[in-house]
């Protein structure tokens, strides 16, 4: 379903830079009005849909809803065949299906011994649902700063936030961008904490060269209709202990015992978090495009980084050594000293208006009323002493980091990674004549 990229729009504009100058750069339309401006946009024709459907799948699909077999708690049938290929995919020892990311994260969570009145630190940089999870469990997230060269939790930041309540810790591969989880285990370790990975973004990435959801005690997956490999909605816990994974499955069952801990009942508390036959169907046909899109928007991301980062004031993201990301966003952060002062909203404007969609990023969430709801309630406050409350909420003021890169990041969505090389000198384009015009752009 790729909607086709006209190349007019470049064509164009070379030929008018061609007739004004005779070195004609490789980006000649970055001479060009901004289209802000009243200038023709950079790129034209639209970009990638997403999701996207194959009518191919339709046979297999349809053939499980005939089956009528649509609920995986008895005979897992597609469920399990998915489980099987996703582990496998990412080199785990097992993989257990659910019914969200979030649900996968609160499953994970409660496996890995976190209960009310704990606290779990993690990355305010992240959509909320991680945090999310930890407030269902009564536990307080308790941040980490931000490295704004990364965008993920600063290593360094942990320890100081370990108190005698703290559990886990759950770092956020975020926009497929592996956190340093040699230096976040070993923290783990020294304090015996238990580490929850949120991969809700990070399908195939790499870290060293190990698959990220298998890095600590459970990885947490999401396959929501916005995600690499979508159905809707949907997650996955992955590991490479099949004891934890086992109480993953019992929990998302209802309690009911399964693999170890098979004839022993209902065991342990549980939910129904399970993820329906059909959903799977989905899911598994997309493996095979789930690999070879992530090598696409790994060569396009690389070759935007090598073209963006010669641009002042626009600082593509890094990661850890022999890592791979897979980029749900691509990300980078922009400097506005180095336009004119043009300011970071003006600036996504003015790209939006060269035909390149992208935004902010995330907020600063933490002030948004979630969590003041959450202290002022009575379970947090039977919970947590008055003083730690009113600490806790204080601290959200002095985090490292994190202000600068919701304020300083732009991000495009993943799905234009899997457009033409064309239309990747075209977003490189349209930085640059935002650049060029940055002054004029900054007045008007
Ligand atoms: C999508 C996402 C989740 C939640 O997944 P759902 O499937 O939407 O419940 C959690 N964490 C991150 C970082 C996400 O991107």
């Amino acid at each position: 379903m790729r909607e086709t990229i006209t190349r007019r729009s470049f064509v164009a504009g070379a030929a008018a830079a061609a007739a004004t100058s005779l070195a004609v750069p490789r980006h000649a339309a970055a001479a060009d009005k901004p289209a802000l401006l009243g200038g023709t946009p950079a790129h034209k024709g639209g970009w990638v849909a997403w999701p996207q459907w194959d009518a191919s799948w339709e046979p297999g699909i349809l053939d499980v809803f005939r089956s009528r077999h649509w609920c995986s708690a008895g005979a897992s049938g597609k469920v399990g065949e998915f489980e099987k290929a996703y582990a496998q995919l990412h080199g785990a020892k097992g993989c257990v299906a659910t019914a969200s990311g979030t649900t996968a994260l609160i499953t994970s969570l409660y496996v890995a011994g976190v209960d009310a009145g704990d606290e779990v630190i993690t990355s305010p940089y992240t959509f909320n649902a991680t945090y999310n999870a930890v407030l269902m469990q009564k536990a307080l997230p308790v941040f980490a700063d931000t490295d704004p060269a990364t965008l993920t939790m600063d290593p360094d930041s942990i320890e100081s936030r370990i108190t005698d309540r703290t559990r886990a810790i759950l770092p956020v591969h975020i926009y497929g961008l592996p956190c340093d989880m040699d230096r976040i285990n070993a923290i783990a370790k020294k304090h015996n904490l238990a580490v929850v990975e949120d991969a809700c973004q990070a399908w195939l990435g790499e870290y060293k060269g190990r698959k990220c959801g298998t890095l600590g005690d459970l990885g947490c997956f999401s396959f929501q209709e916005s995600k690499h490999i979508p159905a809707g909605e949907g997650g996955a816990i992955t590991g490479m202990s099949i004891e934890l994974l086992d109480r993953c499955r019992s929990f998302i069952n209802c309690g009911r015992a399964t693999g170890t801990f098979k004839g022993s009942g209902c065991f342990t508390r549980g939910s129904n978090f399970r993820m329906k036959t059909y959903q799977a169907a989905l899911l598994f046909a997309q493996v095979e495009k789930l690999v070879r899109e992530t090598e696409v928007r790994r060569a396009n991301a690389d070759y935007l980084i090598a073209g963006l980062k010669q641009i002042p004031g626009i600082h593509p993201v890094r990661w850890p050594e022999n890592s791979r990301p897979v980029w749900h966003l691509f990300p980078f952060r922009y400097d506005a000293a180095e336009f004119h002062g043009l300011p970071h909203g003006k600036f996504i404007r003015a790209l939006q208006a060269e035909g390149i969609p992208c935004g902010g990023g995330y907020s600063e969430q933490y002030f948004d009323g979630m969590f003041d709801e959450a202290i002022a309630s009575r379970g947090f406050q039977r919970l947590f002493s008055p003083e730690r409350l009113k600490a806790y909420r204080q601290s959200f003021q002095d985090l490292k980091g994190n202000r600068q890169v919701c304020q300083t990041t732009v991000t495009m969505y993943q799905s234009m990674l899997l457009a033409e090389r064309s239309a990747m000198d075209d977003i490189i384009t349209a930085v640059q004549k935002i650049h060029a015009h940055s002054a004029e752009l900054a007045k008007a």
